[in-house]
This record gives C-alpha cells, structure tokens and sequence, in this order.
C-alpha cells in the first residue's frame, strides 16, 4: 500500500508539473480546468490519505495484539523464572543438617519473597503441629483446616468480609487470600498459605503458582519429618524411650570434652533389684511396664541438661554434667525413693516386697579421668549397694 501511496503522490506532482509547464508555456487553460483539476488533486489526496489511515490503524491493532501476546509470553516467563527461583530456594532446605523448623522457616521466606505479600503461613496437620509464620501471625480456623482434610482444594478469596466461612480471618485484617494443600501418598500433611490486608490481591495466575510449589514443598517436608524421626529411632530406647547407650556414650565424650577446669560429671549406674524375679511372677508384659515407669520417674527427677539412657536389659545410666557427688548422690536418692513409693503391680510378691532399684555414683575427676574409668566405678558402687541389702545409692 505504501508504494500505491508513493505512486498516487508521484503521479499528482506530475499532474502539477505539468500545469505548471503548461503555464510556462503560456498556454493558459480555461479557469474551470484548473479549479477542477484541484478539485480532483485535493480529492485524490484526501482519498489516498483516508485509505492509508485505515490501513494504519489495522496494522497498529495487529501490532498492539501481537504486543499483548508478547507481553503475555514476558509474564508467563517471568511467572516461570519465579517458580524456578522459588523451588530453587525450597531445595536449597533441604540438608542433613536443617532441622523440620529450619526447613518450614527456609520454604516460607522463599514463598514471601516470591508473592511479597503480607504474610506467608505453613501449617503442618497430623502428627506434627508445627506452624511457622512470617508476617503478622494469622490463625487458620480449625474449619478451614478441618474443611480442606475432607476436600483438599486451592482456594482463592479476593474480599473475605464478603464470605461468613473466613470471617474469622477477616476479624484478623485479612483481606485476600490463596491457601493451597500439602500431600503426601494421598494423606493432607499441611497446608500452605499467603495473606494480604489488602482487597482484591491476588489472580488465577498466583494460586496457579502456589500450587506449584507445593509439590516439592510437600516431599521435602516429609522427608525432613522421616529423617528426623529416624534421627529420634536411633538415639532413643524403643520400649523406654530415653537415649540409647550408643547416644550416652557419644554425650558422655562429648561433655567430658567440653567439660571446663574445675567443674564436676558424676555418673549413676542404677539396676532394678530381683527384676528377674519380677519377670518370672507377672511376665514380661508387666516388666516391660515397669522399665517404662522408672525410666519416666527418672527423666522427671532430673533437669534439662542431665541425660537419662537405658544401658542395657534393667539397667539405666545417668549423666549428671557439671554436678558434684553430694548432689547426684541427692537426686539419685530423690529417684530411688519415688520408685520405691511408686505402686507396680503386684510388686507385693518381690523378695522385699517392693519393687526397687540400685544405684552407683561415681564422680569425674575424683573416682577416674575416662568414660571407661568413671562407668566402672559406678558399676562397682553399684554392686556394692547390691551386696549390702538393695535399694540404696551408694559411691566407690
Ligand atoms: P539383681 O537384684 O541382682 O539385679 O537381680 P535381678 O533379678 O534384677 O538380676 P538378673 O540379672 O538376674 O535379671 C535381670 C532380668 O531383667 C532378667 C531379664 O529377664 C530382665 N530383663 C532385661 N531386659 C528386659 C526387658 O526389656 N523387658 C523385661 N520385661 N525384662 C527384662
Ligand atoms: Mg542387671
Ligand atoms: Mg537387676
């Protein structure tokens, strides 16, 4: 068309050239030739322009589609970088050494720095209840939880004053949310949520995304959960469930290690007296029961930082860090006492006629230097309570 337009304006300079070689020439024509013929001149131009605007704005609405377009394709590319970023950042989590918190904090900061909205909250349902926030805290209502267990399915809410199932978090100042679910082997495990106090935030575009990362969200949280209770089944006693010998020994070392110039370890070796005669008249059931109790008795006479662990069949050991003779020899005392008032079943028929325990003390560094030294002399002790009746704490 442009070359049409090109042809039109060379043939009306033509026009002109010649009426003008004409004029030259001094061979006038009459007035009406050239009033017509400006008439036509004009009218041509006008018509040549008028097509070429139609064809102009064609092209400019063809252009201006084939820049939405583009623009669309920029945003699902950008949409698609963010994904990549954020899934990115949720795998970076996952290490031997991120706890579950770690790894539930690590995937919320990458959700938030992905929607940049008010706040992001990843909510774990079933045997872990562990929740982390980042934002403002916004409590999820247990029917919202309890609704997505029985129909799992995203949610996208734009105004939630409109809505008297999310009333609750609009009393909260939540105005929009996108809330999707965590699975596992068809199990809900949690549920992943982005708040704004803001109206009308969130797009088709944004819960598509959410969805997407909760995926790998979902398998790298029950993975952290596995690896952590296999973390728990390998340091813990199974029937007792304090540490297992293995775990005592490597705390042991670890705090005679660390231990500073001048500070006490004492150590308690502790035997359930007759336990075999326990077995033997009420059955195994009945002393497993009875290992259960006194290992709960111990680990709640003891504080925070003392180490309780099962040291094999009926014999416990304790860790008492930074604590001299006197007051192990106390707590031990403390603990020999409340499993002897304790009532087990049918302990009536022990050869005391109770069920009890004995225990050793040994202190570091006055009864030895070692692990091996210290275990020994609180055996020792502890076979010398043994010797002189039963149920008693006694040292080397
Ligand atoms: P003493 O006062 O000299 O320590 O006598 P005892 O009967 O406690 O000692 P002995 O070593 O003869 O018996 C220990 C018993 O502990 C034998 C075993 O059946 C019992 N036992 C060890 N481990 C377990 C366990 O996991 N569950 C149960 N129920 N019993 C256990
Ligand atoms: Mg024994
Ligand atoms: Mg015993």
């Amino acid at each position: 068309m442009t070359i049409l337009r090109n042809l039109l304006f060379f043939a009306i300079i033509l026009y002109v050239a010649t009426l003008n070689f004409f004029m030259f020439l001094d061979r006038m024509m009459s007035a009406v030739f050239y009033f017509n013929s400006l008439t036509i001149i004009i009218a041509l131009l006008i018509i040549s322009e008028i097509i070429y605007a139609f064809i102009t704005k064609d092209r400019i609405q063809t252009l201006k589609r084939n820049n939405e377009r583009l623009e669309l394709h920029i945003m699902d590319t950008e949409t698609e970088v963010v994904l990549l970023q954020t899934l990115s950042d949720i795998l970076d989590a996952f290490n031997e050494e991120a706890s579950l918190s770690d790894v539930l904090e690590k995937i919320a900061e990458s959700v938030k720095n992905t929607f940049k909205e008010d706040t992001v909250v990843l909510q774990l349902i079933g045997e872990s209840f562990k929740k982390c926030v980042l934002g403002k805290n916004v409590d999820i209502p247990e029917e919202i939880l309890g609704g997505l267990i029985l129909k799992p399915r995203p949610v996208l809410v734009n105004n939630t004053s409109s809505f008297s199932e999310y009333k609750y978090l609009a009393q909260q100042g939540v105005s929009s949310f996108i809330m999707t679910t965590l699975h596992y082997q068809s199990k809900i495990t949690g549920v992943l949520g982005v708040f704004s106090f803001d109206n009308r935030v969130f797009t088709l575009k944004n819960l598509k995304l959410l969805r997407m990362v909760t995926g790998p969200t979902s398998l790298l949280v029950e993975n952290t959960t596995l690896f952590e209770k296999t973390k728990v089944l390998s340091i813990t006693d199974a029937l007792t469930s304090v540490y297992n010998r293995r775990q005592f020994e490597t705390i042991f070392d670890a705090t005679l290690r660390d231990s500073k110039k001048g500070k006490n370890i004492s150590v308690c070796m502790a035997d359930i007296d007759y336990f075999k005669c326990y077995n033997d008249c009420n059955g195994h059931p009945a002393g497993d029961y009875a290992l259960q109790k006194i290992a709960e008795i111990m680990k709640r006479s003891v504080k925070g930082s003392d180490i309780v662990a099962r040291y094999g069949g009926e014999e416990f050991i304790l860790l008492f860090p930074d604590t001299c003779k006197e007051n192990a020899v106390h707590i031990c005392e403390t603990i020999r006492e409340h499993i002897k008032a304790f009532k087990f079943p049918n302990e009536e028929a022990q050869p005391d006629g109770n069920l009890t325990i004995s225990m050793g003390v040994s202190t570091y560094p006055e009864d030895g230097e070692t692990k091996e030294e210290l275990v020994k002399q609180a055996d020792l002790a502890m076979y010398k309570a043994k010797e002189l009746g039963r149920n008693k704490v006694l040292t080397p």
